[in-house]
């Protein structure tokens, strides 16, 4: 556990996922990826899928950031994209932390990708019945432009939304549908940013841990340390030249501020700083793995 200003923070794996190389680099070739990654025979790579946790210890708020797949998968689906779900390691890190799941104020969906927001909630008892949210008493944060887009996807990126996984949102009081493009909150000692590049109105916190550092949960911004790379662009971003620009951007940030960074997908690094002295940003020290 990692204590930093007012906040406590973990970095939990909840689950691993294989998708694509080529579609995780776009145009970058093999050649320059494979190295780093762990490839499968169907030229799949491994990802974590990340819960940050957060507990603000003046207000005793606990903050979860994304959620991962959870646990609705048929065999079949899982398989295709090499799903092995721990949603349990969410309420081991809870423990740990001397709390639980009922204890959860607020859970932040970045985005509404299947692998970010499916553990949000997990069938009640049997498959395709009812549903039941894992955090019964959190409010769930996500915005509300993200969320239109979600319920009325592009053809190109309607396989990444599981309506299962978020259409009950619509209609539970513990939905938080942040709007606007400067989005705020009442949970203390925390702000959003915005990025597009990925898909529109993905809602990033940032934590203020005091002096003007802070802790940035850049989601699919930038999904793992390999993508801090300005051009090493997702083919899944919907606007990659706003995700290049963004990351710009990130890297500007963490010169002046020296933010801390958090990854939603790295196998091995949950919370970094970037090391930005050099040409090329690059992963500094790892202060969660
Ligand atoms: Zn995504």
């Amino acid at each position: 556990m990692l204590q930093l200003g007012h906040w406590q923070f973990e970095s939990v794996i909840n689950g691993t996922i294989r998708l694509d190389g080529g579609a995780m680099f776009g145009v970058v070739p093999k050649v320059l990826w494979s190295n780093s990654q762990n490839i499968d025979l169907k030229n799949r790579i491994l990802l974590a899928t990340r819960t940050l946790i957060a507990r603000h210890i003046p207000s005793q708020r606990i903050v979860l950031v994304d959620t991962g797949t959870g646990s609705k998968w048929s065999d079949d689906d899982a398989e295709r994209y090499g799903i092995e779900s721990n949603p349990e390691a969410i309420d081991q890190a809870l423990a740990a932390m001397g709390t639980d799941a009922d204890a959860v104020t607020d859970v932040i969906a970045t985005h509404l990708h299947f692998d970010h927001c499916g553990g949000m909630s997990e069938w009640d008892k049997a498959p395709g019945g009812q549903l039941s949210v894992r955090f019964a008493n959190a409010r769930h944060w996500v915005h509300r432009e993200h969320f239109q887009h979600a319920c009325a996807p592009t053809l190109r990126d309607r396989a990444s939304f599981l309506p299962v996984d978020f259409k009950w949102l619509d209609e539970d009081p513990r939905a938080e549908f942040v709007e606007g493009d400067q989005p705020t909150s009442d949970i203390p000692d925390l702000t959003f940013e915005l990025s597009h590049g990925h898909t529109p109105y993905q809602l990033l916190p940032v934590f203020e841990l005091g002096n003007g550092s802070e802790l940035f949960f850049v989601g699919d911004m930038a999904p793992t340390g390999a993508h801090i790379l300005p051009a090493w662009v997702m083919a899944y971003d919907l606007f990659p030249l706003k995700s290049v620009d963004e990351r710009v951007a990130l890297a500007n940030r963490c010169k002046e501020r020296g933010t801390i960074v958090a990854f939603p997908h790295d196998v091995k690094r949950g919370i970094v700083r970037l090391d930005v002295s050099g040409k090329k940003p690059r992963i500094g020290e790892v202060l969660c793995p």
